[in-house]
């Protein structure tokens, strides 16, 4: 029985009460006795609320319910409107386990007080340092480099550079964008502006405006398209979605570069998970997320969407591999939380819609 289904035979048994006095007692008897021995087995129901795609995540979550026997409920949705149901919910909430992508969204939810401090040595050995939270309150568990795409037949390799760089007057309508509105850019522009401080960070959004060739794209998929269409030469997106379109079409003609190799280091994210603040099957929760760190989820969670595994014992999947090696931005992810409203504001005044 689902929690929202006892929930609701509750208040439909209160319902009844009010209009049979006679029945009352002995229904509410039955009630509260059927009411705990649910809790009692419901302490095994692990519910997650989930931005990740469900198709993604069902089989490893499959996997680890075989293996524990225990259920898991998942409620999928998109980060904003789960953290405002996880926020409306409060102390009633069914959540156990908030999962979701790009540390700017867990730090959201973290900073609203809706995550739990926990503590874990296995976490602490399988995930490093920089993509966990510093104040353990949730912990990255897959990698996503955010880098640069082009054209071939439009651009020479050696022209490439940096993200900044994409703001010279040489790209000039050769440029295209996603959204601002995205929270991957905003965590790319509050890393930008802790590695080369807002001023620099502001000139180079503005020269990214001047340069677009078009207007900004609402996804990675789009705008990747728009390069292998020739509609503009080069663009920023995160590489698993150049893999999805490379599975479709391995001749898919765009070419990856892996910026700020001289420098700062790719843009890396997380996806990742936090115990609920209110959830009361916290142990469950985080056997769980100890789980999907360990070298057997990995390899299953991070290839499933041609993602980096962030526990950095675990192999990467043969395309990835194929990609090569690159050197990482090593900043501590949380700092994107940190930097969110300094990088909106950034882009609003750049003109970067
Ligand atoms: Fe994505």
């Amino acid at each position: 029985m689902t929690n929202s289904f006892k929930k609701s035979s509750l208040i439909l048994t209160t319902l009844l009460c009010a209009m049979s006095l006679t029945a009352c007692n002995k229904a509410s008897t039955e009630q509260n006795g059927k009411a705990e021995e649910a809790k009692s087995t419901n302490d095994k129901v692990i519910t997650i609320y989930s931005s990740r795609n469900e198709q993604l995540i069902k089989p490893l979550l499959d996997k680890y319910s075989d293996k524990t026997g225990t259920s898991i409920e998942l409620v999928t949705d998109k980060a904003g409107p789960l953290i405002a149901r996880l926020e409306a919910e409060g102390a009633n909430t069914q959540a156990d386990m908030f999962l979701t992508v790009d540390a700017g969204n867990l730090w959201q939810a973290s900073n609203k007080g809706l995550l739990q401090q926990f503590t874990s040595p296995t976490i602490e050995k399988n995930v490093p340092k920089r993509y966990r939270d510093p104040e353990n309150r949730w912990t990255g568990l897959s990698l996503r480099a955010r880098t640069i795409f082009y054209n071939p037949k439009k651009v020479n390799v050696h022209e490439l550079s940096t993200y900044a760089d994409l703001s010279h007057p040489r790209w000039r309508k050769r440029l295209c964008l996603r959204t601002s509105k995205k929270v991957y850019n905003q965590s790319l522009i509050a890393s930008m502006i802790y590695n080369l401080g807002a001023n620099k960070t502001s000139h180079a959004v503005k020269g990214w405006v001047k340069n677009l060739a078009t207007d900004v794209f609402s996804d990675d998929t789009s705008m990747l398209k728009a390069i292998a269409s020739g509609q503009c030469d080069v663009g920023i997106a995160n590489t698993y979605y150049y893999g999805r379109l490379l599975e479709e079409n391995p001749d898919f003609p765009v070419k990856m570069f892996w910026a700020n190799q001289k420098t700062t280091g790719v843009h890396m994210n997380v996806s990742g998970a936090g115990v609920v603040a209110n959830s009361d099957n916290s142990a469950g929760a985080l056997d769980l997320m100890e789980w999907l760190s360990s070298d057997e989820a990995q390899g299953i969670y991070s290839s499933a969407d041609k993602e980096y595994p962030v526990n950095p014992s675990v192999e990467v999947s043969p395309m990835l591999k194929e990609w090569g090696a690159f050197l990482p931005d090593p900043i501590n992810v949380s700092e994107f939380g940190k930097m969110q409203s300094d990088a909106i504001q950034l882009m609003d005044k750049a003109g970067y819609k």
